[in-house]
């Protein structure tokens, strides 16, 4: 019985770790890996096991970091079941066909352009056509093998391999799991922490524990900070509402379209509904948020005491009367003539393409605008630039000036910080043999590391990607 790490090992992307029991191999998650072009190509191309001899894939939650690989397995010969929740097999249609639109659509921008160099000489001899990491059809060829696993229910999932999954508290769906591996007679408890979530979130549950287990991967994004409290999120965005409409200005909040943008669109329901902020135009501009939302709609039972409020009332949480979804790229457009005050919550989250960028480079010129950021901005993207306040920032490849305000809800970060990632393993604590920290940078995981070691006195590694480690 062994645990290889495939990805997500020293670093936060790539989410893919192989389990060995009985001579077959199994996936926990088959992200992908996001990062510089060159390197995320390689290493999403070249999967490094054989996609047919995996027997099956259980996969933690929707995020494409977790599962954005799979249509690349898939392509590569992989026929059996993907084991995961009901509401991330939901989620994973709209992303995963997104996901195939975006490699389509790289894959021939690059061709075009080499195109064009070489018809100017820069390139002399014919490059071979960049061919998408994968297409829409593979994407659909995931889908029929997903198997949903309601939460709490063991499932079997081949010879001396049983797994249970617990809500994770990250996004809708997000499961962390035990599995139980039984081998010569030895039995081995091995759970897997997916993205651990925190109390409190809008909208989903909070985080649950696992039953206890011997062995534990852990997710180590944020093991070496501390985040600032939830609760004062609704005032901090009722304030930068107000200050915003009261200069007559818009509101423009680059958002990821699956769970950011729900959370933002309840709190602003609640604060309408509470008379803190006016009742003002909000568009949610994104075909993929607008999805995502439907899913979200459907997994009503997922819901958190709070959000169960609206929808007992027979509300829909994620509609009123002032907000509206756009589909159309033409209504999208329309947006710009608009005049007074409005909010438009577009994607991408780090500002890297989408429509996002057009509302930015219409409003960032004015002093009455506010540009919101919502979540994590990873370095070289606009958003980096835009919440280290950069007088200038480029837009379409063009230098533009900043004038608007800019403001960050940190709050709600979807993932577990160092106390809490401490307090959900607490009770695992004593079980423990081993913990595997992945999905974190170095210092994060040495940090989390050093704070594991000294509160529980367990042993912790760090795998280096390609790494086994024996399990009994
Ligand atoms: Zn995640």
């Amino acid at each position: 019985m062994q645990v290889t790490f495939h990805g997500a090992a020293r670093t936060v992307t790539g989410s893919q770790h192989m389990v060995r029991v009985e001579g077959r191999d199994y996936l926990l998650d088959c992200g992908q890996y996001q990062g510089r072009r060159r390197e995320a190509e390689e290493r999403n191309r070249n999967l490094p096991f054989r996609a047919a001899d995996i027997q099956a894939v259980l996969l933690s939650h929707a995020h494409i970091d977790h599962s954005g690989n799979l249509p690349m397995l898939v392509k590569n010969g992989f026929r059996g079941p993907i084991y995961t929740s009901p509401a991330t097999a939901d989620l994973c249609v709209p992303m995963l066909t997104d996901s195939a639109g975006i490699q389509e659509r790289d894959a021939a921008y690059l061709n075009k352009r080499n195109e064009r160099r070489r018809a100017i000489g820069m390139h002399h001899q014919a490059q071979a056509a960049v061919q998408p990491l994968y297409t829409l059809e593979d994407a659909q060829g995931t889908f029929p093998l997903f198997r949903p696993v309601a939460l709490h229910t063991p499932a079997e999932i081949g010879p001396g391999l049983t797994y249970e999954s617990r809500d994770a508290g990250h996004i809708l769906g997000s499961t962390c799991m035990a599995l139980t591996l039984v081998e010569d007679g030895r039995t081995v408890r091995l759970g897997f922490s997916g993205d651990v979530g925190r109390a409190g979130l809008p909208i989903i549950n909070d985080p649950e524990t696992l039953p206890p287990v011997d062995y534990l991967i852990m997710e180590s994004t944020y093991g070496d900070r501390l985040h600032k409290p939830i609760e004062a999120v609704g005032d901090k965005l009722e304030a930068i509402v107000n200050r915003t409409y009261g200069r007559g200005g818009r509101l423009i909040v680059p958002s990821f379209a699956v769970g950011r943008t729900q959370q933002l669109v309840l709190m602003l329901h609640e604060l309408i509904n509470a008379g803190r902020i006016p009742a003002f135009p909000i568009f949610v501009d994104s075909p993929l948020a607008v999805n995502i939302t439907e899913v979200y709609r459907k997994h009503s039972e997922l819901f958190d005491a709070e959000a169960r409020q609206f929808s007992d009332k027979g509300e829909d949480p994620f509609g009123f009367s002032r907000l509206r979804y756009v589909r159309e790229v033409a209504e999208s457009k329309a947006l710009n003539d608009l005049h007074g005050p409005y909010m438009v919550i577009s994607a991408s989250g780090m500002c890297e393409a989408g429509r996002i960028l057009h509302h930015l480079k219409n409003g960032i010129g004015d002093s009455r605008n506010t540009i919101l950021i919502t979540g994590f901005q990873a370095a070289n993207t606009l958003g980096r630039k835009l919440v280290e306040e950069w007088p200038e920032v480029p837009i379409f490849g063009e230098m533009t000036k900043r004038r608007a305000e800019v403001q960050k809800l940190n709050e709600l970060s979807g993932h577990a910080d160092q106390q809490e990632l401490l307090a959900w393993m607490k009770p695992l604590a004593g079980a423990l043999k081993k913990v595997f920290l992945v999905h974190g940078e170095p210092l994060q995981q040495q940090a989390l590391a050093a704070a594991i070691r000294e509160r529980y006195g367990t042993e912790v590694v760090s795998p280096e990607a390609g790494e086994t480690h024996e399990l009994d």
